[in-house]
């Protein structure tokens, strides 16, 4: 057998550092593009050299010193043929330099110019001594991103060589390009690494360049075609047939104390259909808070629990989880389906029996905490799994939990919806159903912002609320640095506010709390016998308790965006009129004073979430899925939505028709980058 040809010369080996950058192959370096460029294909006349721009000037030199004071520094004047002068400052220089600068050398060299007290000067210009004849350049020179102990002209000279050497051959067939009116690879990339001085500088800028705008297209069209073929492969696999009318779903059904709305009877038949199918269900329902994702996932158990199919409830704090327990208790229990609780928090004898309860399938229910999928926990039959407030669990998480079974259908929710655009890319793999309408008789929260000099006055309005028969909350500062502090600050707010208001029962809830007194607590706040509930933000997600009509936020201005509009959403679940108080602390930065005002003006949830990604861009928003889906370099899902909805169509297109060519995308944008998808 022959040996496997080698172009001549590929120096396939890479300077080890280079992996620092992330760069193994030479397709890597094709798609290590520069940061910026510097133009080193013209000379300026110094006498037209202008201040604050990056300047090339060709100079005899006229003078050289070396300062001593008030620091050490090289000073080397140079002038050209337009009569202009120029110093060239040297902070820090080595011995030779002072040579090479000796008077009557010819220098040419590049940097910013600045007005300096002796005139025109450029400190550490990029510089060498030239002969006059010595060429100009014919592109522009990149800048790439680098790390230490890789020099720019390493790079320079790998890419150089990968340009002549790698594979550039299109991905995208002929068709697909003038569909959308773009350049090929190879001239775009080469454009891109040398691109001609002739190229409007904002184009490179801003990358709204025709070779700018091919990558964009290409990297999101992997992004799309690897969500894409992870989807399919899931696709492929079988899962529990859940189809047809249940009887338990029509009991559950009646026996709830409201109607659905029309926006969860049109969830719940989105979701049934995805049950009744031969493959698992991977499913994101997202509605605002308080929209009533918590029956609907409901109706999903008990279609699950009528086939013989076990369901488990997955929350992230052990307050939401238990309430769940308690509220899948009260409408299942009746119905004669035993629900099993797991939490952090159980003794190990109540851990094992309920666990035991579990795996002999006498339980067809779990409510509870990540719990549930640690090792020992096995279920007879899981048929579903249920992930509520999806966000906050990474993406192993939520993987352990669906390896419980033989492949269960998956159900996640989200009251933090996500943007139309996140929703097309990073969320591509999944199918979204949208709650889009609250139940009735609810009243829109009413939203204040006061400064916390004003905190005597707050007191007096949560004096009035409560003799009028109202449940208020009271919530805590949150302090990211010290959990110790935020535990003190919870039990002194606790304090004073229990000397201001002795008429008033008020209960505590805090993160160090185990869960029992949690529960406690959180039960008589329920029931109505604790009216003030000081709590820090393990409140923030799911807590339902629809007398409660105030809530007071300590600090608001340390919050971010979901959390304050999850917190708010705490509120407004009754018919009376409710309130949210924001106390924040002057002064104010202005990335508080920004999130301050979209959650003062807006109570929609997708409008504060699409803030929440303009002001935070999509690296944080997405925090925990962020493994889970390859990350953008080039495009920016907002700014490029057009090419993102363009690179849409494509995949879908080129998954159809050309298979091969979908499959050589991926790997030159993903290469072994691919397994992160495979889930
Ligand atoms: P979220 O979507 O934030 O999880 P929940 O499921 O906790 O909301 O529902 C909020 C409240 O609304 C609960 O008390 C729930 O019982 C109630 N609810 C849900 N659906 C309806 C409905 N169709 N009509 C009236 N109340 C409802
Ligand atoms: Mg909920």
């Amino acid at each position: 057998m022959a040996a496997p040809s080698k172009p001549a010369g590929a120096g396939n080996a890479l300077p080890p550092v280079f992996t620092k950058l992330g760069l193994h192959t030479p397709a890597d370096l094709i798609l290590h593009l520069p940061l910026r460029y510097e133009d080193e294909t013209r000379i300026s006349a110094i006498a037209d050299a202008l201040p604050g721009r990056a300047t090339q000037v060709q100079g005899v030199v006229t003078h050289c010193e070396a300062k001593y004071k008030p620091r050490r520094a090289l000073i080397a004047r140079i002038r050209d043929d337009s009569g202009g002068e120029i110093s060239l400052r040297f902070i820090n220089f080595y011995g030779s330099q002072a040579k090479q600068f000796a008077e009557g050398n010819l220098i040419r060299a590049l940097g910013e110019v600045r007005g300096g007290f002796w005139g025109l000067e450029m400190v550490h210009p990029r510089y060498r001594v030239v002969s006059a004849e010595a060429p100009l350049p014919d592109s522009l020179t990149p800048i790439y991103p680098a790390a230490a102990g890789v020099a720019q002209t390493l790079l320079r000279r790998h890419i150089g060589a990968a340009l002549t050497q790698a594979d550039l051959t299109d991905t995208l067939p002929d068709s697909l390009r003038s569909r959308f009116n773009l350049p090929d690879f190879a001239s775009s990339v080469r454009t891109l690494h040398n691109p001609p001085p002739d190229i409007p500088p904002a184009q490179l800028e801003y990358r709204t360049h025709p070779a700018w705008r091919r990558i964009k297209f290409d990297e999101l069209l992997a992004q799309q075609l690897s969500l894409r073929l992870a989807r399919n492969a899931r696709r492929a696999q079988g899962a529990p047939m859940l189809a047809g009318e249940v009887a338990l779903v029509t009991q559950l059904q009646n026996s709830l104390p409201f109607r659905l709305t029309a926006a969860q009877q049109r969830v719940w038949h989105e979701i049934r259909t995805d049950l009744a199918a031969c493959h698992p269900m991977q499913r994101l329902l997202q509605g605002d808070v308080g929209s009533g994702k918590t029956v609907v996932a409901a109706l999903a158990a008990a279609q699950a629990i009528g086939h013989g199919y076990q369901a488990a409830f997955m929350a992230p704090t052990e307050i939401l989880a238990e309430q769940h327990y308690h509220k899948l208790t009260q409408w299942f229990a009746p119905l004669g389906i035993e629900v099993a609780w797991l939490a952090g928090s159980l003794s190990k004898k109540d851990k094992q029996a309920a666990v035991a309860r579990l795996v002999s399938g006498e339980a067809r229910l779990a409510a509870g905490t990540h719990a549930l999928f640690q090792e020992q926990v096995e279920f007879a039959n899981l048929g579903l799994a249920i992930i509520d407030e999806q966000h906050r669990f990474g993406v192993a998480q939520r993987l352990a939990l669906r390896r419980k079974g033989n492949q269960p259908h998956q159900l996640m929710m989200s009251a933090t919806p996500i943007p139309r655009t996140l929703s097309m890319s990073y969320y591509a793999d999944l199918d979204v159903s949208v709650i889009d309408e609250l139940p009735p008789g609810r009243s829109p929260v009413v939203t204040k912002l006061l400064a916390d000099s004003r905190r005597e006055q707050v007191v007096e309005l949560v004096r009035e609320r409560c003799r009028a028969g109202g449940q208020v909350y009271w919530v805590c500062p949150l302090i990211e640095e010290s959990e110790k502090l935020q535990l003190q600050t919870a039990l002194d707010t606790h304090a004073v506010l229990a000397s201001a208001l002795p008429e008033l029962d008020i209960g505590l809830v805090h993160g160090r709390m185990n869960g029992r007194d949690k529960a406690v607590v959180m039960a008589g706040f329920k029931c109505g016998d604790l009216q003030l509930l000081v709590a820090t933000t393990v409140i923030e997600v799911g807590v339902d308790v629809p007398r409660a009509s105030l809530m007071v936020i300590e600090h608001a201005e340390r919050m971010g965006l979901a959390q304050l509009h999850q917190l708010r959403g705490r509120v407004g679940r009754g018919s009376t009129q409710s309130a949210c108080i924001l106390l924040y602390q002057q002064p104010l930065s202005d990335a508080a004073r920004a999130r301050l005002k979209v959650i003062f003006e807006n109570s929609d949830g997708f409008v504060i979430a699409r803030e929440d990604l303009r002001l935070r861009g999509p690296g944080e928003f997405l925090g925990a899925r962020q493994s889970g889906a390859p990350m953008l370099r080039f495009a920016d899902i907002e700014a490029d939505a057009d090419i993102l909805e363009q690179a849409r169509a494509a995949a879908e297109w080129l998954l159809i028709h050309d298979g091969l060519a979908a499959r050589n995308h991926v790997l030159r944008w993903l290469g072994g980058r691919q397994d992160y998808i495979k889930t």
